[in-house]
């Protein structure tokens, strides 16, 4: 029997022959089909030394070869469908960009352009040179410059004006963000030295006088952008940080983290700090990230005083710390829709869901919902309420209302679904809750509502 079976396996150089591997051939490459026509074969002989395969013809190994091919073909970093309604997702790419932003990627990315070329002279240009304008704009800073992420703009901050010398920060800002960002380790590697002042609930602005000596070279300010510390707690205010900066003529910086450049408060949810209010306030170096409340790309910016942002731009860290060309086209055109804020909340994808109304979400929730019910058998679609989270650790205790599509099945569990509507052909991701699998509307687009529903119907 299995000797039988053995012979009916193709041989590589039959396969060759036949019209539709050639095809594959011509769509893709030569060394990629070989491979997947190995493993397929391969994959029979062993089934077949195994006993596991009662029949076998051609088609069935060119059919498996197809689908390894397809899976060879397909790239590792790959778009999911995010129904966790956490917008700003650290895990799932954090901010999404907007279409300005897209297109100048595009652009930059496929042709030669002005990177460090200044057209005007002919001369070597800076690269810094095309976006320092507008965020000079839109944040009212004197200079600006951008880095790889907001760590990188720290660490090149400190190091430019604190190497070897002491850094003051209250305790109740030294914080650490997802993962392995903490400030403590982060000055360590810039070589300057942490005083800590104050207890985590309060610090006083004599706390920052009595500790400044000879070698302090910079006052820090820390946004603790993912946590709250509620009760009996007392803070430094901005204005009396640069007030005591100013009288010892020590530079105040401050990390702002997300960089927020519209007042959330006007919006119905609680203010948070604006870069802008920072720079207004006389701040002399304010350092934010481009991918979390911006809705750009992983950039680090910082923005501030022209004599001190000088003297950042010459030190050599700038070199190993550089953004490339794609990350300054999609900054520059995620920048450009603050000119107006409205224009900047339609279109800048992270502002736009989280401010989106949940009126507005309530009605892709029953879109969606009609969708998947006239589609699929196995499942049954409800509306609720529920919260969605700004996420990337903005806003912590920000609860957006929202409403979801929520799933039951007499013949999956929630966790299975999850599981599998995970390891789907798109990934979508979405949420067990009280058990049940929950879609959240708020990070789900229409377009790709289809799309969903196929994703429901390859698990039926
Ligand atoms: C997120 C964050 C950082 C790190 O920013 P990245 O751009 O991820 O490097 C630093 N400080 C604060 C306060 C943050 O919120």
């Amino acid at each position: 029997m299995n000797k039988e079976l053995l012979r009916k396996l193709p041989k590589i150089d039959e396969l060759l022959k036949l019209q539709s591997v050639n095809k594959l051939i011509e769509e893709n490459s030569r060394t990629i089909v070989l491979e997947s026509l190995r493993e397929a074969i391969e994959f029979y002989r062993n089934g077949i030394l195994k006993g596991n395969v009662d029949s076998l013809n051609t088609e069935q190994v060119l059919d498996f070869a197809v689908h390894t091919l397809e899976s060879k073909n397909k790239m590792h970093l790959e778009r999911v469908i995010n129904a966790t309604g956490t917008v700003i997702h650290t895990n799932l790419g954090r901010s999404l960009l907007g279409k300005k932003a897209i297109e100048n990627v595009i652009t930059v990315a496929g042709s030669y352009n002005n990177l460090e070329y200044d057209i005007e002279s002919g001369k070597r240009g800076s690269r810094y040179s095309h976006i320092e304008e507008i965020i000079k704009k839109v944040t009212g800073a004197e200079a600006a410059m951008v880095v790889n992420n907001n760590a990188a703009a720290i660490m090149l901050v400190l190091d430019t004006l604190a190497k070897e010398k002491e850094v003051i920060v209250s305790r109740g800002e030294l914080v650490e963000i997802g993962g392995s960002f903490r400030i403590p380790e982060v000055m360590k590697f810039s070589g300057a030295k942490l005083v800590e002042i104050g207890t985590t609930n309060r610090t006083h602005l004599y706390d920052y006088e009595n500790n400044i000596r000879e070698n302090t070279g910079v006052l820090l300010k820390v946004h603790t952008s993912n946590f709250k510390v509620l009760g009996f707690t007392e803070g430094v205010s901005l204005e009396q940080l640069v007030e005591l900066g100013e009288k010892h003529e020590i530079p105040v910086v401050e990390d702002i983290g997300s960089g927020v450049l519209i007042d959330f408060g006007k919006y119905g949810f609680t203010y948070e700090p604006t870069v802008q209010d920072s720079i207004k306030k006389g701040i002399d170096v304010v350092t934010f990230s481009g991918d979390k409340m911006l809705g750009g790309p992983q950039a680090g910016i910082i923005v501030g005083k022209k004599k001190y942002m000088d003297r950042m731009k010459k030190n050599q860290l700038t070199r190993a710390l550089r953004v490339d060309k794609m990350t300054l086209a999609a900054l520059e055109g995620t920048l450009k829709y603050y000119i107006d804020e409205k224009e900047a909340i339609d279109n800048i994808p992270s502002l736009n869901m989280i401010l989106m109304p949940k009126e507005e979400v309530k009605k892709k929730c029953i879109l969606l919902k009609r969708k998947l019910q006239s589609k699929t058998n196995d499942f049954k679609f409800y509306i609720d309420k529920g919260e969605s989270m700004v996420g990337g650790g903005s806003m912590p205790t920000e609860k957006i209302e929202t409403y979801v599509v929520k799933v039951t099945s007499e013949k999956f569990s929630p966790e299975d679904m999850e599981r599998k509507l995970r390891l789907g052909e798109t990934p979508l991701i979405a949420r067990v809750y009280n058990d049940e699998l929950v879609l959240d509307g708020r990070t789900l687009f229409k377009e790709d509502f289809d799309e969903i529903v196929q994703c429901f119907k390859a698990i039926e």
